[in-house]
């Protein structure tokens, strides 16, 4: 038995590197703790949930006992519909703060819903300013609720939470945050920053498998939430009031995704916290801007804008860069990398998290030199009107 998990975790090695923002590559152990089954009645699992979701709430640092850890069943769509669901509401207006897909489909959740919404889309990558929202809570009355997305995984942004926080809280307003892609790394606390609720999912800056997420709600906000779900399944109050009473979740739990997440919280911990991933990103986010820059390449985000958790760069003009075969070359030399989605210009990204050290980006950014040369691609600078685009953000 032992020998046999030896042998595959073996072959895991071997699998290419994900350089994508979730699924990611994890670390072998992560993987192994998915070996074994478990009864999601069983008193050792409930143990396991009761572990996890403290767990969670340690990572908050001191303010961990105003707020409860509520996991969902699900990606992290799931969670964030789900905290919409139980807590924006239908007779006051939510403000959606969109700078690419994932504040986007935030709107579209709420229109599903039929929840009432303001939506400020700044398009691709523009970050939402606090001056804004100011101006929107002020001359707005109806709007009780802001939704911000941390870090925009579609162009890899790092909004200004802190600032519209304040902003948001100064004018008595409600927070609820989609730091599925930051939660882990990029601290978030309540004493600077004051939010209701906050989503993440397994698979992202804790270095878990996908299969669920979890919400962090303030504990007087979630008492407050009961019967305002529009989804029986989706109520994170009643999946938080039945863990309470019985330490299991409602509907059969992703067990092994579940035990996978307790290693992978372990090497959390182990790792120096948030801060340890948060250093060891950005070195990995700093070996690849400075790599892939030194060949021609340029960033969407100049650099204040710029996260350690994706990075997006524009296309080579060079005809000979065809992205389809560029993916290929990289995946042969053991990194996936993944598309880009700006309307504005062409472009990938390439992702800093998951379970890896900048050794491993170093020979990503050789990859990278390598296949444009298999391409004949002569050089990677992108064409002038990527750059204007670029320009915009300084
Ligand atoms: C990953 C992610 C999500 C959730 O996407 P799923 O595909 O449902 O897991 C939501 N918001 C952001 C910012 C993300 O990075």
């Amino acid at each position: 038995m032992k020998k046999e998990s030896q042998e595959s975790s073996l072959k895991c090695e071997r699998e290419p590197y994900l350089l994508t923002p979730g699924p990611l590559t994890t670390d072998v152990s992560v993987r192994s703790a998915m070996m074994r089954d478990w009864g999601s009645w069983d008193v050792g699992f409930q143990r396991l949930t009761k572990h996890i979701r403290s767990s969670v709430l340690k990572i908050l640092g001191s303010s961990e006992k105003n707020y409860e850890c509520i996991p969902m069943q699900g990606s992290g769509s799931f969670a964030v519909e789900s905290m919409l669901g139980t807590f924006a509401p239908s007779n006051n207006k939510t403000l959606i703060l969109a700078n690419g897909a994932y504040g986007l489909r935030a709107a579209r959740t709420m229109d599903y819903m039929k929840r009432p919404y303001r939506l400020l889309d700044k398009g691709d990558y523009l970050p939402p300013s606090a001056e804004e929202v100011e101006s929107i809570l002020k001359s707005d009355g109806t709007i009780s609720h802001v939704f911000l997305v941390h870090c925009e995984t579609s162009s890899g942004i790092l909004n200004p939470l802190k600032e519209v926080a304040t902003v948001t809280s100064e004018l008595g307003r409600h927070l609820l945050i989609d730091s599925m892609s930051a939660f882990g790394a990029l601290e978030i606390d309540p004493i600077e920053v004051d939010f209701d609720v906050l989503v993440s999912s397994a698979n992202k800056c804790i270095e878990g498998v996908p299969g669920f997420s979890f919400a962090i709600a303030k504990k007087e906000s979630l008492l407050a939430s009961k019967g305002n779900s529009h989804s029986l399944c989706l109520d994170l109050y009643d999946q938080w009031e039945y863990m309470e009473k019985t330490g299991q979740w409602r509907f059969t739990p992703p067990t092994h995704v579940v035990a996978a997440f307790n290693e992978a919280l372990k090497l959390h911990f182990s790792q120096g916290g948030s801060a340890g991933r948060l250093q060891r990103y950005t070195q990995n986010k700093n070996i690849l801007v400075s790599g892939m820059r030194n060949l021609g390449f340029e960033t969407l985000l100049s650099d204040p804008w710029l996260s350690p958790i994706i990075v997006t760069f524009f296309y080579p003009s060079d005809k000979a860069f065809k992205f389809p075969f560029f993916y290929d070359l990289m995946k042969e030399k053991g990194f996936v990398i993944y598309p880009g989605k700006l309307t504005v210009a062409d472009s990938f990204r390439i992702g800093c998290i998951g379970s890896f050290s900048s050794d491993v980006m170093e020979k990503a950014v050789k990859a990278v030199a390598e296949s444009l040369n298999q391409m004949g691609v002569k050089s990677a600078r992108p064409a002038e009107t990527a750059l204007q685009e670029k320009n915009k953000l300084q």
